[in-house]
């Protein structure tokens, strides 16, 4: 991916992590952020680049450089640094390499953003471990009974276009008998 000017300018033709002159400098946007506003992107080498995009900071040797890098003067540097740090923290040098430097809280909640979101995600599965979307036709894997009212469903009653409960991942609603109710997923199994 080419780099724009306004990145071209700022990094000198170096990785903004680790130093490196090189020719194949590639923009890199800060999750979870996904624009190219230059704002958010870090230019990084390739050895860079792919120790990040697979996760793996094994490479101790070449982290060091995050100590020098978290004291960018552009945000995103710092925040992809402290990323990184994080993922090294049981290493003695990056712990003190992040406690050394003050980062702006606002920086601090984008590098802890991923996890927050990773964290919230609620995920509905079905009695088989099957992800459930709303919109979907399940099945009930038992009888159930139906609170408030004086009938049970059957098993085998297929319940189309459920709706996922945000905050419960235990929680559908879904209409039977032209009551809307609250199932749980446990009992029922997405239909295909
Ligand atoms: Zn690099």
């Amino acid at each position: 991916m080419a780099i724009n000017l306004t990145l071209q300018n700022r990094c000198n033709q170096l990785c903004e992590l680790c130093g490196k002159h090189d020719g194949n400098l590639n923009p890199y946007s800060v999750p979870p952020k996904g624009d190219d506003s230059p704002d958010n992107q870090v230019v990084l080498c390739v050895d860079c680049l792919e120790q990040i995009n697979s996760a793996n900071y094994s490479d101790t040797h070449h982290w060091r450089c995050l100590e020098g890098s978290i004291w960018s003067e552009v945000p995103s540097v710092q925040v992809l640094s402290y990323k990184i740090l994080e993922s090294l923290i049981s290493e003695d040098w990056a712990r003190d390499a992040r406690e050394a430097v003050y980062l702006d809280e606002s920086l601090v909640e984008w590098a802890n953003a991923e996890d927050a979101l990773e964290a919230e995600k609620v995920v509905h599965k079905d009695s088989y471990g099957v992800i459930l979307e709303s919109g979907d036709t399940v099945v009930l894997t038992q009888n159930l009974n139906v609170k408030g009212t004086n009938y049970s469903a059957p098993k085998g009653t297929i319940v189309r276009k459920i709706k996922l409960v945000q905050d419960n991942a235990e929680q559908v609603e879904g209409k039977i008998n032209g009551d809307t109710i609250v199932i749980l997923t446990k009992f029922i199994r997405k239909s295909v």
